[in-house]
This record gives C-alpha cells, sequence and structure tokens, in this order.
C-alpha cells in the first residue's frame, strides 16, 4: 500500500510515512487508497474477536510492505486495555477510550506509533518531538518512556493545560525531557515545524514527531469506530453514527478512513470548542487559521487544525467539503451545561471534550443509533467538573500513582534557541 503526500511529492511505503511523520514536502501523509473490508465477515453469530485481534485482522492489510513484524502479539501489546460502551439511553453511547495508561485515546496511537517506532529500528537513536495541548504529551511520554535510546521531547503550553495533565507529563525523567513553553499550544507547534525545517537538527538528533500529523497515530483509531460500529450494527441493523470531540481532527479522519474502508458506519458529526476556525470554513468556504483560544476542552485549543488538509484531500474542498461534513462549534456554557445535564439525567461523568460531543448528542433523531466518542476520563478535569457538580471524583489508582511522583520541567520561551542551544 502507497502513501501520498497532500503536498504532491513522491508516493512512499507506510514505513517511511511513520519515520518521517511529516512528508518532505510539507504535506501530510494519505493512503492512496483504502483497503476494503467486508464487516460481515465478523458473522452474526460469533462473538466478536477481541479488540486486539480485530485490530490485527483490520490493520494487517497496511502493513503487508512493512518491515514491522506486524502480528496479532504486536496489537496485543497496544490494545491491552479496555474500551467499553457504556449505554446513556435508548439507541445512545458512549463509546470509553480513556481506559488507557494516561486516560485518553491518545493512548491508543501513542503506544501504536512507540511500538512501530521500535519495531521499525530498535537500534536507532532518535528524538520524538511533541507540542501538546494537553494529552498527547503525557501519552507518548508514558508510550517512550524507558524506550532507550529513543528521546521524548515534550512541549506543553504552561499553565494552559490542567495540573493533572501536566503532573502526567512531567514526572518520568529519564528518556522523556518535558519542556513548559511561555506561549500558547501554537506556539509549540510552531517550535516543532520549526525544528524540522532545520535539516542540521533533523539529521544530528534524528528527529521525528508524534503528533497525529504521523501516520501511525491514525491508523489505530479507526479501531474504535471499526469495532463499535460491527458490535451494534450486528444488533441493530442499522448503520451507527457517531460525534466526535474535535480539535487537529485527526481522531475525526480516522472515522472518515473507517467509513471509507466498508464499516458499518452512517452520519459523522465533528464537535468542536469555541475555537471556531472549522466551523466558519465550512460555512464560508474561507480558511483563515488564527491564534487559539483556551476553552474548558482544552485538549481541542487548535487555532490551524493539521488534519484539515487530509480531510480536504479526502472529501473534497469546499462546497463539496460542505456537503460531506457536518461541524458545530460548542463554548464554554454549552459544555459546562453538557457536563451537568449528563450528569443529572444518567449519573455519567464526562470531561469536558466529551462534552462538546454530548451537547450535540441532545439535538439526534432520537430512533438512530448514535454514539459519542468519550475522549478522556473526568478524572483528569477535576478542577472543572468538582465544583460545577458539587461532587469528588474518585482518582483511579494509575493517576494517584503520577501525582504522587515530584515533578520534572525546563521553563522556555517560545525561542527555539532555548531547546536547541544557540
Ligand atoms: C486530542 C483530544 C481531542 C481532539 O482530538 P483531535 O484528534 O486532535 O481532533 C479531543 N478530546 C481529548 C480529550 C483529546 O485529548
Amino acid at each position: 500500500m502507497k502513501w501520498h503526500s497532500t503536498g504532491g511529492s513522491a508516493p512512499v511505503s507506510i514505513d517511511t510515512a511513520i519515520l518521517a511523520g511529516l512528508a518532505p514536502d510539507g504535506g501530510l501523509y494519505v493512503p492512496a487508497q483504502l483497503p476494503s473490508l467486508d464487516w460481515r465477515r465478523w458473522g452474526d453469530h460469533n462473538p466478536l474477536p477481541t479488540l486486539a485481534e480485530f485490530a490485527w485482522q483490520l490493520l494487517a492489510p497496511f502493513f503487508a510492505d512493512s518491515r514491522l513484524n506486524f502480528n496479532l502479539a504486536f496489537c496485543e501489546r497496544v490494545f491491552n486495555f479496555p474500551m467499553p460502551l457504556h449505554h446513556l439511553q435508548a439507541n445512545q453511547y458512549a463509546l470509553e477510550l480513556f481506559h488507557g495508561p494516561t486516560l485518553s485515546f491518545k493512548d491508543f496511537g501513542a503506544r501504536f506509533f512507540a511500538a512501530c517506532l521500535q519495531g521499525l529500528s530498535p537500534q536507532q537513536p532518535r528524538t520524538v518531538m511533541v507540542a501538546t495541548s494537553g494529552d498527547t504529551g503525557s501519552a507518548v511520554a508514558a508510550a517512550l518512556h524507558g524506550l532507550d535510546p529513543i528521546q521524548g521531547l515534550i512541549l506543553f503550553p504552561w499553565q494552559q493545560i490542567s495540573l493533572r495533565q501536566q503532573k502526567q507529563i512531567t514526572t518520568w525523567g529519564d528518556n522523556i525531557r518535558a519542556l513548559a513553553v511561555r506561549g500558547s499550544f501554537d506556539d509549540c507547534q510552531r517550535l516543532v515545524k520549526a525544528s524540522f525545517a532545520n535539516r542540521v537538527w533533523v539529521e544530528q538528533a534524528h528527529l521525528t514527531t508524534a503528533n497525529s500529523i504521523n501516520v501511525a497515530r491514525l491508523l489505530p483509531q479507526m479501531i474504535f469506530y471499526a469495532y463499535s460500529s460491527v458490535y451494534l450494527a450486528r444488533q441493530n441493523h442499522v448503520p451507527i453514527n457517531f460525534i466526535v470531540p474535535s480539535g487537529n481532527l485527526g481522531n475525526v479522519t480516522a472515522c472518515y478512513w473507517a467509513k471509507a474502508m466498508g464499516f458499518p458506519i452512517g452520519q459523522i458529526q465533528i464537535a468542536t470548542n469555541a475555537n471556531r476556525v472549522l466551523s466558519d470554513f465550512w460555512q464560508t468556504g474561507d480558511y483563515q487559521p488564527r491564534p487559539s483560544l483556551p476553552t474548558l476542552a482544552n485538549a481541542m485549543d487548535v487555532g490551524n487544525p493539521s488534519n484539515l488538509a487530509r480531510l480536504r484531500a479526502m472529501l473534497g474542498d469546499w462546497p463539496a467539503f460542505q456537503a460531506a461534513v457536518d461541524v458545530a462549534a460548542v463554548d464554554d456554557e454549552q459544555i459546562r451545561q453538557a457536563i451537568k445535564t449528563c450528569y443529572e439525567e444518567y449519573q455519567y461523568l464526562i470531561c469536558p471534550h466529551t462534552a462538546t460531543a454530548f451537547h450535540r448528542l441532545q439535538s439526534v433523531a432520537q430512533q438512530q443509533v448514535w454514539v459519542i466518542a468519550a475522549t478522556a476520563h473526568p478524572a483528569k478535569f477535576e478542577q472543572i467538573l468538582e465544583p460545577l457538580l458539587q461532587i469528588r471524583i474518585p482518582v483511579p489508582a494509575s493517576l494517584a500513582a503520577m501525582l504522587a511522583k515530584p515533578e520534572q520541567f525546563e521553563m522556555i520561551d517560545a525561542d527555539l534557541g532555548e531547546i536547541w542551544g544557540r
């Protein structure tokens, strides 16, 4: 299977696409064509395979020409935590993607990416550089920790992520270097991009990135939508609709890919926070990247979503894009209200990101089957949820262990010299 760059340069193999992250022409890698799978092969009556086995069957065609030993054991190492479907009411569900080591869906992509990197070149020293708006950094740090000679270099915007998110980035040490940047997520992302533009650094540090521009992050995310759609479609005999809380648009791109592979997925709704760059583009066809605004759903505070290039490559440019996509921006007040309503009606706790999807769920057709992607554990956002709901949220054991460790990080200005020396 070949991967094209949205920048137009020659197609490459999956291995090259993973090791490069961003294409040398500055574009993002997209599949030349997606393999199609008949989901009915999983039968009506057999129990579904385990998540790891399903992932292996789905992803094997993508790795047919890879040097990786991509087998069931590989998937069992990555997908080693549960992905429960929580029933909200009638035909409505929350797909809990937050049971990995750092309690967000980013663990799936980060663990898969780390396993690919290690499998492709186990002896090669590398620096994996990541800008994080909250959850990517911790997931990548957890996945890379202890994988010497790979180094993790994690940039997060100082005071713009939750204290628990920060702890999950800064308590690793060893091969993980955490940098608190005086600036926004966009500044962090700019520093990563600028580092990649410097061939000397790229070659000396063997720089690669684990941001959601890397295809190894996106591929495993297809499993969420594929697996749960097959599970629910077998019971309901209708296509399954999804609402995806979105920022950089990596997660929802994977949902579109799963649909294009033939999985029983109906409508896909995108929920963003008050960063309206996507909803404005959708309405007007005019794409205006802008500085990100801080919101309650901080992991979605993105002013220039990278994976839009992939969605446009797949769905066409505006107005075709407008016809193919359904997006709405959800502001902080609506997020608060959604958290409250969900708790009062269903005694179910959702994080502020999941709340953007829950907000949209309240206006879908009741007779259809709808699933919201629950992207992070509510306990990561106790500073928002506890005063709002007047409750104490129990802390999961894995998080409690991290909270007890000392932090190690460097404070830097949004300046490349501070990272690489002058
Ligand atoms: C990263 C993140 C998102 C947004 O996902 P994208 O792939 O960037 O669109 C949503 N919710 C949570 C909790 C996240 O960490």
